[in-house]
C-alpha cells in the first residue's frame, strides 16, 4: 500500500490497450517471463540489465532490447529520469511490482479493473491481542495474552517466506495491536529482508521514542496511527481508555521525530463525522503526511447505527475533494465512492483506489486498472491464526488456511475470490453504474448488510433506497435510526 503519486503525463486507456494487447507485445510479455539458464526470467534479467549491475553479456542484453524498450516505456509514463529509474529497479518491491503486473497481463490481459496474478498488497491482521478498547474495532480485538490459536513465530516466518516468494509487493501489518507482540519487530525486519514494503496501522500508544526508532531502522515505508478525533474527550470515548488521545498524539510525534513518514488514520463513523475537516488541522499542526480515512463498516464491534448515512458519506466526499482540488494532497479514503466523485467532479486529482492520489485527472486509467474495492482481486487479509480473507472487514468469510495451504493455493483457487475479481453480476445501482470499474461498491459492506458479496454498496448515495429499507426492516426500535429514516423521507 504505497502512497504513490504519478506524474501527469497523458494515459488514455485505447493507446494503453493497443500498446499492451498487440501481438508483438503479448510476445514480449510471454517471453519475458520465460526462465532462463541462470534461473531467473528474462523480464529478470532485463532488470538487472537495465540498472547496469548486471554479469550478462553484451550478446545476453541485446536479446534483452524488446523487454527493456516495454521497461522505457513505463519509465517516460511514470516521468522517470533514465538515472533515477535505474535506481528505482533496484528496489525490490519495485521489481516485484513489475513483475506482477507482466504476469497479470500474461494471465488476464489488459483490465478495468485488472485482476493481478498476485495481490499488490497483503493485509495482516498480525493478532487479536490490543491494548484498547474501540468500539468500532472490526476484529473485536481484546483480551490481551488470549491469543486464540495465532500463528506461532515459526510459522510467521513461513507467512512471509510464503508471501515473498509470490512477489506480492507490500504488506500491510493491522490488528489487533501488532507491536503488542514480542516477535513483532524480527517478523517485519524478516519481511524487509525478503524485500517487501512494510506499512503498520497501529492505535499509536505503543509508538515510544524507541519503537519508533526500531520501525525507522527496518525500514518501514510509512506508519499510520489512529485518531478518531481532533480532541481528547471524544477519541478517548471511542477507544474506550482515557488518556490514549495523548498517548497517540506522542506516538505520532516520536514517529515524525524518527523520521517515518507518518499518516494519521481516522474512521469517518456517524458520532465522528463532524471531526473530518478538524483533522487535516490537526494533521498540519502535528506535521504528519497524509489523513487516511477509513470507512467504517459495521463489522466486529462497529454496529449499524453508527454507520454514517450515504448522504454523511457523501458528504465526506466533498470535504475531501475540496482539500484535494485545493491542492493538498493530504488524504487517501478506503471509500471506493471517493474515486466516482472525483471523477464524477472532473477533478484534478484522480484518487487511485484505497491508496493514493493521483494529482492529474488524465492519469484516470491507472485509477480505474488498480480499480476501487480491492478485495480478492488486488489485495486480501491475513487473519492472525493463518486465515485468508478477502478483505480485513470480511473477518468470518474464510477463504482458505496458510496452515494447510500455499498463498498461491488460495489466490488462485478460491470460488470467493475468483467470484469477487467478475462485476458484472453486481446487483442494486452497482450493477449498471458507469463508475462501476472504477470503485466497484464496499463488497464488504454489501456483505455485512446483506450477506450478499455482490449486492448493492448501500454506503452509496447512488444505492440510498437500499440503506434505507434495511434501517426500516432492521432497525425500527433504534430511535436514532428512525429518526433519521424520518428526516431522510420528508428531504
Ligand atoms: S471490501 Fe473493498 S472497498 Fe470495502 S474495505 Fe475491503 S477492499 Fe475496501
Ligand atoms: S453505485 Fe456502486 S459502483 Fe457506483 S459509485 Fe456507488 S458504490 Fe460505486
Amino acid at each position: 500500500m504505497g502512497l504513490w503519486v504519478v506524474s501527469k503525463r497523458k494515459f488514455n486507456v485505447v493507446k494503453l490497450k493497443f500498446l499492451l494487447e498487440n501481438a508483438v507485445s503479448t510476445r514480449i510479455v510471454n517471453s519475458a517471463l520465460e526462465k532462463e539458464p541462470n534461473g531467473k526470467t528474462k523480464l529478470e534479467n532485463a532488470l538487472d540489465s537495465y540498472g547496469e549491475n548486471s554479469n550478462l553479456s553484451f550478446i545476453e542484453r541485446t536479446k534483452l532490447i524488446p523487454i527493456t524498450k516495454v521497461l522505457d516505456i513505463i519509465r517516460r509514463g511514470f516521468n522517470r529520469e533514465e538515472k533515477a529509474f535505474k535506481q528505482d529497479l533496484e528496489d525490490p518491491t519495485i521489481r516485484k511490482v513489475i513483475l506482477n503486473s507482466f504476469r497479470s497481463l500474461q494471465k488476464y490481459g489488459l483490465e478495468l479493473p485488472q485482476t493481478f496474478a498476485m495481490p499488490m498488497m497483503v493485509v495482516w491482521n498480525y493478532t487479536n491481542d490490543c491494548n484498547l478498547r474501540c468500539k468500532h474495532c472490526y476484529q473485536n480485538a481484546g483480551d490481551i495474552g488470549s491469543k486464540r490459536n495465532e500463528l506461532t513465530t515459526e510459522e510467521k516466518f513461513k507467512v512471509i517466506d510464503d508471501i515473498a516468494s509470490n512477489d506480492i509487493p507490500t504488506i500491510f501489518f493491522s490488528g489487533g495491536e501488532p507491536v503488542i507482540r514480542k516477535d513483532f519487530w524480527d517478523i517485519a525486519r524478516y519481511a524487509k529482508e525478503k524485500g517487501l514494503y512494510l506499512s503498520i496501522a497501529s492505535n499509536g500508544t505503543l509508538f515510544t521514542k524507541e519503537n519508533a526508532k526500531k520501525a525507522k531502522d527496518i525500514g518501514f515505508g510509512y506508519i499510520a496511527l489512529s485518531l478518531d478525533a481532533s480532541t481528547p474527550e471524544k477519541h478517548d470515548e471511542f477507544r474506550g481508555v482515557p488518556g490514549m488521545w495523548n498517548r497517540s498524539v506522542q506516538g505520532i510525534r516520536n514517529c515524525i521525530e524518527a523520521g517515518i513518514t507518518t499518516c494519521i488514520q481516522y474512521t469517518f463513523s456517524r458520532d465522528n463525522a463532524d471531526e473530518l475537516p478538524k483533522m487535516f488541522e490537526l494533521r498540519e499542526k502535528l506535521g504528519a503526511y497524509k489523513v487516511i480515512v477509513y470507512n467504517y463498516i459495521p463489522v466486529g464491534r462497529g454496529g449499524f447505527e453508527n454507520d454514517p448515512t450515504p448522504e454523511q458519506r457523501e458528504e465526506a466526499c466533498k470535504v475531501m475533494y475540496d482539500e484535494l482540488e485545493a491542492g493538498h494532497q493530504v488524504v487517501a479514503s478506503t471509500a471506493p465512492q471517493l474515486g466516482r466523485y472525483c471523477k464524477q467532479h472532473d477533478a484534478d486529482s484522480v484518487i487511485i483506489s484505497h491508496y493514493a492520489e493521483a494529482k492529474s485527472k488524465e492519469l484516470g486509467i491507472i485509477a480505474e486498472i488498480v480499480g476501487g474495492c480491492g478485495a480478492g482481486r488486488a489485495y486480501c487479509a491475513i487473519q492472525p491464526d493463518g486465515k485468508v480473507t478477502p478483505c480485513v472487514y470480511m473477518p468470518d468469510l474464510v477463504v482458505g488456511d496458510l496452515r494447510k495451504q500455499s498463498f498461491k493455493e488460495i489466490w488462485e483457487e478460491s470460488p470467493v475470490m475468483i467470484s469477487l475479481r467478475d462485476r458484472s453480476d453486481l446487483q442494486g445501482r452497482c450493477a449498471t453504474c458507469e463508475y462501476k470499474a472504477l470503485c466497484g461498491g464496499c463488497r464488504a459492506r454489501a456483505y455485512a448488510y446483506f450477506g450478499d458479496l455482490k449486492g448493492a454498496d448501500p454506503g452509496c448515495i447512488f444505492n440510498r433506497e437500499y440503506y434505507y429499507e434495511f434501517m426500516r426492516a432492521n432497525h425500527r426500535k433504534h430511535k436514532t435510526l428512525e429518526r433519521e429514516v424520518v428526516k431522510q423521507q420528508v428531504v
